[in-house]
């Protein structure tokens, strides 16, 4: 076809592959005939199982291919997904989340859960890759083909399938419950993270890949779970969210993985917003919701009155807020609400309610929301400024990215926790999937540097604070922060007893 002028429809069949086929056809590291001789000789479908035929030398074997092909592949591989179009975490769990239930909710399957980047908990996610281990995947990969969100079909095979949901691609696994842990850990990653895992194996003699854990006699070993492997491998278990490469196999190795912060160590959240700003619920839906999440404590923190927010809380609506507030203190005694707001940081470095008036709220948390307009140093200024006041106990979502779009300031981030640290002001690692803001990276830097941080929801919905508040809680993990970091994860004693230290200059 391709020679007869057909490339229409060559294209389009090109443009169906699974993505990383695409992205290698397209390096020209391979002809279509060649990809293709790859594809049915070894099934590989993604990046991932071309790097195990990369090592595993079995591309040169193929009938027709050589060890040149293969050096080729090996040498696209690296910059094959430089350009694969990257989905916001939000999105990608939203994407994931039915098909998950669908696999989980099929009579044999083990256990469903995301790999890779997803996972991981990455702000941004390459691949959704979803494994649920079975015995008999036939009425797994049927059950998972029949998800009404599907609107293509990319390929099918025994154990696997891979699909369009909304244009974006989505794999399913159906490893045998045996080798399902060095499947899932293979899929997971980080590349780097199971390189270092890889060398771990080799250093005593053994050969570590996604079909089982390799003796020097040749005898397989298959893993059913991670915990397995890295048990086998001399290590405690390591969480996904710091898979990075970094440095976490050297910790684990020492005995020195933190213990990281989970949704269960939360006790309250401390930054939401209500319809008296630009929140869609009124107070008493974000209280109930709050209750139901078994919270101890929460703070209604809507914007101050010059907000960028399409609506926002005027110095006449404190009041009238605060008698509210008070009403639903009284109905729902079991849940303390902290009457809060998050004040905006104006050009000049002065909050936007006076001081009489902020004195007025149980807590306040001080930001930036403007999208440009000035130099860093003049916005390091104005963050200093306000760390510098008495009455701001939390700084929220510090960078002010958005998600996806924007890059957060180009601050000097490490001043800034350092101040954060001499002002006694607490850093936010925000859940709102448009922000993820401190994200893993940062929040490492900031506990490193001594700040204490608050782990908020950042929500404007009843219905998402859950939600909202476990991408914050993957933010901290990821950045190896600890239930000790976390002001949230204290008794809402401890909360009062921070706030009212700061405003005293304790
Ligand atoms: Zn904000
Ligand atoms: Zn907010």
């Amino acid at each position: 076809m391709y020679e007869a002028g057909g490339w229409v429809l060559v294209e389009s069949t090109v443009a169906d592959l699974p993505a990383d086929l695409r992205w290698l056809y397209e390096s020209d590291a391979v002809t279509l005939e060649q990809l293709a001789a790859i594809h049915r000789a070894l099934g590989v479908t993604s990046a991932a199982d071309l790097a195990e035929a990369v090592r595993e030398h079995h591309i040169r074997s193929i009938d027709g291919l050589d060890a040149e092909v293969e050096r080729r592949v090996s040498e696209a591989l690296p910059s094959l997904r430089a350009h694969v179009p990257r989905v916001p975490l939000g999105r990608a769990t939203t994407l994931a989340a039915p098909m998950l239930e669908t696999l989980r909710a099929v009579p044999g399957v083990v256990w469903a859960e995301a790999t890779g980047s997803l996972r991981r908990g990455q702000d941004f996610v390459g691949d959704i890759e979803l494994i649920g281990p079975a015995a008999d995947p036939a009425p797994v990969i049927d059950a998972a083909l029949q998800s009404p969100q599907i609107s293509q079909v990319l390929h099918r095979s025994a154990r696997r399938a891979t699909v369009l949901v909304a244009r974006s691609q989505v794999s399913v696994r159906v490893p045998a419950p045996a080798i399902a842990g060095t499947v899932q850990l293979s899929l997971t990653g980080s590349p780097v993270h199971y390189a270092a895992l890889r060398a771990l194996a080799r250093a005593r003699g053994w050969t570590l890949t996604a079909a089982g854990l390799t003796g020097p006699d040749g005898a397989s070993q298959p893993m059913s779970t991670e915990a397995h492997v890295y048990r086998a491998l001399g290590l405690p278990f390591i969480p996904p969210e710091i898979r990075h490469g970094e440095d976490e196999v050297e910790a684990a190795l020492h005995g020195s993985l933190p213990r990281l912060i989970a949704a269960s160590d939360i006790r309250g959240d401390l930054h939401m917003h209500s319809t008296w700003s630009d929140g869609r619920d009124a107070i008493e839906a974000m209280v109930e919701a709050c209750r139901a999440l078994g919270y101890e404590y929460m703070a209604i923190t809507d914007h101050s009155e010059h907000s960028a927010a399409v609506r926002n809380l005027t110095a006449d609506g404190v009041q009238r807020q605060a008698d509210e507030i008070a009403a639903l203190r009284e109905k729902h005694a079991d849940i303390a609400i902290l009457h809060g707001c998050e004040v905006d940081i104006l050009p000049d470095g002065r909050l936007d309610f006076p001081d009489h008036i902020l004195a007025r709220f149980d807590i306040v948390l001080a930001s930036l929301h403007e999208r440009a307009g000035h130099a860093p140093e003049q916005l390091m200024t104005r963050y200093i400024a306000a760390m510098k006041h008495p009455l701001v106990s939390i700084l929220t979502h510090p960078t002010n990215r958005l998600v996806p779009g924007r890059r957060g300031y180009d601050l000097d981030y490490d001043y800034l926790f350092q101040v954060a640290v001499d002002t006694k002001t607490i850093l936010e690692v925000d859940g709102a999937p448009s922000h993820l803001d401190l994200d893993g990276p940062l929040a490492r830097r900031a506990i490193a540097a001594g700040a204490l941080l608050a782990v908020d929801s950042d929500c404007h919905r009843a219905d998402m604070l859950g939600r909202q508040m476990a991408f914050g809680v993957t933010m901290a993990r990821r950045g190896w922060v600890e239930p000790k970091h976390v002001i949230n994860t204290r008794p809402l004693d401890a909360v009062r007893a921070a706030i009212a230290a700061k405003r005293a200059g304790r």
